[in-house]
């Protein structure tokens, strides 16, 4: 598996990440089954055997099970700790599973952010993640708050670099006057049948043009020196399930897919993630698979190389529309 050398930091990451939002299995407080803590272990190892060295966490996922789950597996498994660059998300509190309970909310307080990180590491069974990343743009957000609890994290040990996910740009320039930490990253939904981000780049000055707060955000990224990683690169599963009421691109797209994993010898899935890792900034695909067989298959786009034409004919089809 080829690397990226992270700017800002001394981290050198898999080209293709691993995500854990769907182990732990449901989002309540059932403890965790003996079946769950050795398939996460298996889905782990797996991913680690392909090359992969970059775990995403989240201290929401599964309400906390998920981080609990991969903290057995590090446990089990000693030498695991120091090969895995491990990655927690956090400022998100889920709401009540009811019309009267608190509502699911963001909370950048440094009360919140601090005490998340603290017990996701209790979970993780480790003393530090290697990045932590606010989850969602929180409209209340305090600034000199998330500058107090970075600074705090950074002091104790509990975190060695920082990013964002889901914001923009000015959100991430507005962030920048506050802290004192480079943002080395922000993680975004970017897949085929998602691909605003890329297309807006192409775009300039067209009609029709709706999302201001995407415009120019993977440019500016670019420039700032921040790696974008892509969420649901494969549109969870949706470009491979594709039945005959979809619409026509997302059709034409999974066609265009499977002609070019059979033209190159490889799986849909490599096809689908090389899209991704074509794009010259450096794009880092997040794998969200419960299933080794397709850990495995989605690796292999570390070797598949798609031409001008073919990555064209690829957003062609998903757009349904070709470049202007
Ligand atoms: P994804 O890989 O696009 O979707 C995963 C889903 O697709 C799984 O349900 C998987 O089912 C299915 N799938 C994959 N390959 C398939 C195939 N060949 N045929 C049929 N189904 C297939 O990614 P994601 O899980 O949405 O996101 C990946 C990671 O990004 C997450 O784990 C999390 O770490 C991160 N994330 C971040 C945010 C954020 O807001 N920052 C949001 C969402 C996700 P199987 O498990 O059965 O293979």
């Amino acid at each position: 598996m080829q690397h990226y050398q992270l700017p800002n930091s001394d981290l050198k990451l898999s080209r293709l990440a691993y995500g854990t939002w769907h182990l732990g299995g449901s989002w309540d407080k059932t403890p965790l089954s003996d079946e769950l803590k050795k398939s996460t272990a298996e889905l782990i190892l797996t991913a680690v055997d392909c090359g992969v060295n970059h775990i995403d966490l989240a201290d929401i996922y599964t309400l906390g099970k998920s981080d609990e789950a991969v903290g057995l597996t590090l446990k089990a498994n000693p030498s695991l700790r120091e090969k895995v660059i491990l990655q927690e998300k956090f400022g998100i509190i889920v709401g009540a599973d009811n019309d009267f309970g608190p509502p699911g909310r963001y909370d950048f307080s440094a009360k919140h952010l601090t005490s998340s990180l603290e017990r996701s590491l209790k979970r993780l069974n480790t003393d530090y993640v290697d990045i932590i990343t606010l989850h969602r743009p929180d409209p209340l957000v305090e600034y000199d708050e998330v500058a107090k609890a970075f600074d705090h994290i950074e002091s104790q040990g509990m975190a060695r670099y920082f990013g964002v996910s889901n914001h923009s740009a000015v959100q991430i320039q507005l962030l920048k006057r506050y802290i004192r930490q480079p943002i080395i990253l922000n993680q975004l939904e970017l897949n085929l049948l998602h691909h605003h981000l890329i297309a807006d780049g192409i775009l300039v000055n067209q009609m029709g043009q709706q999302d201001s707060r995407s415009h120019g955000l993977l440019e500016y990224c670019r420039l700032e020196d921040i790696m974008i990683q892509a969420w649901s690169p494969v549109a969870g599963g949706q470009l491979f399930r594709v039945n005959p009421n979809d619409p026509t691109h997302i059709q034409k797209t999974a066609q265009l897919i499977e002609q070019l994993a059979k033209e190159k010898g490889t799986s849909k899935e490599a096809i689908a993630f090389a899209w991704l890792l074509r794009h010259p900034m450096g794009i880092q695909p997040i794998i969200g698979s419960r299933n080794p067989e397709r850990i495995k298959a989605s690796v292999l786009a570390d070797d598949v190389s798609l031409s001008r034409q073919e990555w064209y004919s690829l957003l062609e089809a998903a757009r349904g529309a070709g470049v202007p």
